[in-house]
């Protein structure tokens, strides 16, 4: 998933961090990739604001697979911690 920079047109990214992946493992990643500000990398954080309508709705979409997959990963590790016994 590629999205131009409504400022200057380069590519911008979703935010990643170590850190979260460190603290919160898989799923706190996901969460933070999905909720996260995109982020050129001469402008720094843009907000979705800026971004156009069609840019925006293929965020959202992509925003809800990875909410999906996330929860598909929580529900299965709980699944798997409820048998473990
Ligand atoms: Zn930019």
């Amino acid at each position: 998933m590629a999205y131009k920079c409504p400022r200057c047109g380069a590519e911008v990214s979703r935010g990643t961090s170590r850190g979260v992946t460190a603290a919160a493992g898989l799923v706190g990643a996901l969460f933070y990739m999905a909720f996260g500000a995109f982020q050129c990398p001469k402008c720094g954080k843009i907000p979705r604001s800026e971004f156009s309508p069609e840019d925006r709705a293929k965020m959202t979409r992509g925003t809800l697979i990875l909410v999906a997959v996330a929860v598909a990963i929580a529900v299965g590790v709980i699944a798997l911690l409820a048998n473990w016994n």
